[in-house]
């Protein structure tokens, strides 16, 4: 059992702006898969589990344990196994949001703050960078902050046949379930790429320069 007192780096993936009635965005949380503990962390967007109790990691209540249970199990559709190096190439640097420099993150936390440079989100570096995996539109970005902690070289994604379910993504010791958009823009990039396509470059980055 994994257990440490340092913040894990799962709390990062937490999100208190969506902690809802049913969102638990607010702090990483236990789940039991097959007899074990297992420590998850969601932004309501993607959610990332690891194997452990991790510091300041809670159990949810029973409706929510439900839920998670089902997201973070393999799915019942098809199943593509895939090498995990070139899903995180494709998915570009795992950038983190950060408090918008113009409002200083403000519009997030006061009503009465509103903010151009940000919609009002208060945020910086989170908006959605998307492209096709096997065929289902997907936030990059929000896959790729997923992916910065995880290791193993391959991984399953199993596709539900209905494609507004989310994506399962197991690999060695860490499961992903991450939401599909609704689309994504022609011309979005495509995983896996096309035979004789170029590898991503700076041109790809989706890193953002602040105004
Ligand atoms: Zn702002």
């Amino acid at each position: 059992m994994n257990t440490t007192t340092e913040p894990h780096w799962l709390a990062r993936l937490c999100d208190p702006k969506h902690a809802g009635k049913r969102g638990r965005t607010d702090r990483p949380y236990l789940v039991e898969i097959d007899g074990a503990s297992w420590t998850w962390a969601s932004d309501a967007r993607v959610l990332v589990a690891v194997p452990g109790l991790h510091a300041g990691a809670m159990w949810p209540d029973k409706e929510v344990s439900a839920l998670v249970a089902r997201m973070v199990a393999p799915g019942t559709g098809d199943a593509q196994f895939l090498d995990v190096a070139p899903l995180r190439a494709w998915c570009g640097p795992p950038v983190w949001r950060t408090d918008c420099p113009a409002c200083l993150g403000q519009s997030r936390r006061r009503d009465e703050v509103s903010c151009e440079a940000c919609d009002s989100t208060g945020y910086f570096n989170d908006d959605v960078i998307p492209g096709l995996l096997y065929g289902r539109p997907v936030d990059r970005r929000r896959l790729a902050r997923g992916l910065e902690h995880v290791g193993g070289a391959c991984a399953l994604l199993y596709l539900d046949p209905d494609p507004e379910k989310p994506l399962r993504l197991h690999g060695d010791g860490w499961r992903i379930c991450l939401m599909p958009l609704l689309d994504a823009p022609e011309g979005a990039p495509v995983f896996p790429p096309p035979a004789g396509s170029p590898a991503p470059g700076p041109l790809n980055d989706p890193t953002e320069q602040p105004p």
